[in-house]
């Protein structure tokens, strides 16, 4: 599988938590976590549509002034996902400033705010430039199956996890997506042609052999009989946690949260050792972060939010991690 979704991490592995992940082929780009944004150039943030926050520590969301600054007076809408109170803070943030100028301006620049609370419930509010940044159109809603966004061929899904307050961690998909062999239609006799839409959704959508698909000579054909010109590729999946207490619900919702995922960015900002000190702190281990990995099956994990306490030692702290990731053989 060629991956489209092109993650890294902004601050490395000791700096403020934080993903800048771009697309192949596609001008948009995500941001996960606020924090210090000083590495990103400003096309890099110009290029952002979407921004998921995990919660409102300093070192999460400091970087959003850095983010409206390159920003306004841009024609844009900034998508942000986040926990309770995301919205409160983010009107905050905006009232810091005077906006005394925005009829000299043509553009708009929108931020749209949902927030995932408990069950799966959301709240909305938007933001416009135009509008002095005025919290507008708030609504309740439902995150159906956790999904609090969705751009140009990815999906954004949260879950609600537990650091000293609510916190959240993501996981952007792609959905998965059907392929025709075209030298299998060509040996059929079959021409290409918008009827392959509707074969492909129905291969995706896992209906029966008996499903009915209408022909490019307009007979109808079954599924079972057409299913061999299709393949199912998964779609890449990457997920994202930090600030998070090792406790069973937290593991739990992480491994579904990131089951399968093919990268799984994870907090290891203690050492397997000093336990005691992560418990404090309701940070998860190096260990922990492998165990955690090895129970959602990611494919590959990727530490990070290492305490700046272990400055020099990131081979040994990366190695801890993968010990408990392959089973601590
Ligand atoms: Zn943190």
């Amino acid at each position: 599988m060629r991956p489209n979704l092109h993650p890294r991490l902004i601050n490395g592995r000791f700096g403020d938590p934080g993903l800048f992940v771009e697309m192949l082929h596609r001008r948009g780009a995500l941001l996960v976590d606020l924090g210090d944004l000083s590495p990103l150039s400003p096309r890099d943030l110009l290029r952002v549509t979407h921004v998921l926050v995990t919660h409102m520590h300093m070192d999460h969301f400091i970087g959003f002034d850095a983010l409206l600054r390159v920003s306004v007076g841009r024609d844009k809408t900034i998508r942000m996902a986040g926990p309770r109170g995301l919205a409160t803070r983010v009107h905050h943030k905006l009232l810091g400033y005077e906006w005394d100028l925005v009829d000299r301006y043509d553009s708009d620049l929108v931020f749209e705010v949902t927030e995932l609370h408990e069950g799966g419930r959301t709240r909305f509010a938007r933001f416009r430039f135009k509008r002095r940044f005025a919290r507008e159109d708030e609504r309740n809603g439902e995150a159906c199956g956790g999904m609090v966004g969705e751009g140009d061929g990815f999906r954004i899904r949260a879950a609600l996890l537990e650091h000293h307050g609510p916190c959240l961690g993501f996981a952007v998909a792609e959905p998965a997506h059907a392929n025709v062999w075209k030298n299998r239609l060509a040996e059929r006799g079959l021409a290409a042609g918008p009827w392959l839409q509707a074969l492909k959704r129905a291969v995706i959508e896992g209906r029966p052999d008996d499903w009915p698909v209408a022909l490019p000579d307009g007979t109808a054909g079954t599924l079972g009989s057409l299913r061999e010109l299709v393949t199912i590729g998964e779609g890449q999946k990457i997920a994202y946690v930090t600030d998070v207490a090792d406790t069973p619900a937290n593991r739990e919702a992480i491994a579904r949260l990131a089951a399968g995922a093919d990268l799984l960015f994870i907090e290891g900002s203690f050492a397997a050792e000093d336990a005691a000190q992560a418990r404090l702190r309701a940070h998860l281990t190096t260990r922990a972060a492998g165990e955690i990995a090895r129970a959602a099956g990611a494919r590959r994990v990727e530490p990070f939010h290492f305490s700046p306490r272990y400055e020099g030692e990131e081979a040994r702290m990366i190695a801890e991690v993968e010990a408990a990731f392959r089973g601590g053989a």
